[in-house]
């Protein structure tokens, strides 16, 4: 009981520490507990799914909205936050560990909730190595005036997709090494 309630009070003290200093350690700060959020879908999605957390921040430094991925085919970490902060995502600031996705998949864009919701700034931890994203979350995100920023605790939220991320890397360096089959292949034709 006793450490749960330590806990809570240095959540807290962080938090409030915080928003009165400068905004760079409120990002970070916030960051952090969207990548602690994200931790929470360990064992919950498969190998080849990214863990992703997310925490909406309104105007006045208020924890708005929550979420994190949890299962493979349930909502996005970002839907899950904007549902929970409703209106009061309007001018909100966005920190999510992997940048939003753009394309239909198994749910609508990410992005298009977050320019629906009136988000002011969107930080993201890392892009997404997915092929389908790489970049295009944050551009859709720039296109439609959302202050979009990448690269917070980047190495953290690397850490915590280690695999997922390996598994685009690991696509690249086949392509690159069955290219010259293909070509050997083509010669002796
Ligand atoms: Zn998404």
């Amino acid at each position: 009981m006793r450490n749960t309630n330590y806990e809570n009070t240095s959540e807290k003290t962080l938090q409030r520490l915080a928003a009165d200093s400068s905004s760079a350690l409120f990002d970070s700060y916030a960051m952090g507990r969207a990548i602690r959020l994200a931790a929470r879908g360990s064992g919950q999605v498969s190998e080849n799914s990214p863990l992703v957390g997310c925490l909406i921040v309104c105007e006045n430094g208020d924890i708005v909205g929550e979420g994190f991925y949890g299962a493979d085919d349930l909502k996005h970490a970002e839907a899950i936050a904007l549902e929970m902060a409703g209106s009061k995502a309007q001018n909100s600031t966005v920190y999510v560990t992997l940048e939003p996705h753009a394309h239909f998949s198994r749910t609508k864009p990410c992005t298009d909730a977050l320019v629906k919701a009136g988000v002011r700034r969107v930080v993201a931890a890392m892009i997404d190595p997915n092929p389908l994203v790489d970049g295009k979350g944050i551009e859709i995100l720039r296109m439609n005036g959302i202050l979009a920023e990448v690269g917070l605790l980047e190495q953290s939220a690397r850490a915590l997709n280690r695999s997922y991320i390996e598994q685009f890397t690991r696509a690249e360096q086949n392509e690159k090494i069955a290219l010259p089959k293909f070509l050997e292949i083509s010669l002796a034709n």
